[in-house]
């Protein structure tokens, strides 16, 4: 499949890792909206959260719980978690990823 984060999952393309275990790669966002910018995705493909079932919310799961490690490794405890699904939300990358935004004040939703 032509993605590009399932290529960066597989290594094929650079990115600037921050945390890696079998299930999930997180990863700095290559044009950072905040001071700390960073993303997490699963390594097996789903398009986004629309793409999330019972049988593989596991793996979601998983990606939440490496938040606070990676949170606390870089040294933030203030952050937002923002999964963009669909092109009106702003979903640019189809692949399922989740953004931590950190370092700044960050403004109401919407
Ligand atoms: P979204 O717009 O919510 O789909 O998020 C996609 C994010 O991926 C954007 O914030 C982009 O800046 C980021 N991005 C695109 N290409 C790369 C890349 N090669 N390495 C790291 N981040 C990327
Ligand atoms: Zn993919």
């Amino acid at each position: 499949m032509d993605c590009l984060f399932c290529k960066i999952a597989a290594g094929e393309i650079p990115c600037k890792k921050v945390y890696e275990d079998e299930q999930v790669l997180a990863f700095y966002d290559i044009d950072p909206k905040a001071p700390v910018h960073v993303l997490f995705i699963p390594k097996i493909h789903l398009d986004g959260v629309r793409d999330i079932t019972p049988e593989n919310a596991a793996v979601v799961g998983h990606i939440l719980s490496v938040f606070p490690v990676v949170a606390a490794q870089l040294g933030v405890t203030d952050y937002r978690v923002v999964s963009n699904n669909g092109a009106q939300a702003g979903q640019s990358v189809q692949h399922l990823h989740f953004h931590l935004l950190a370092g700044r004040t960050l403004g109401e939703m919407g």
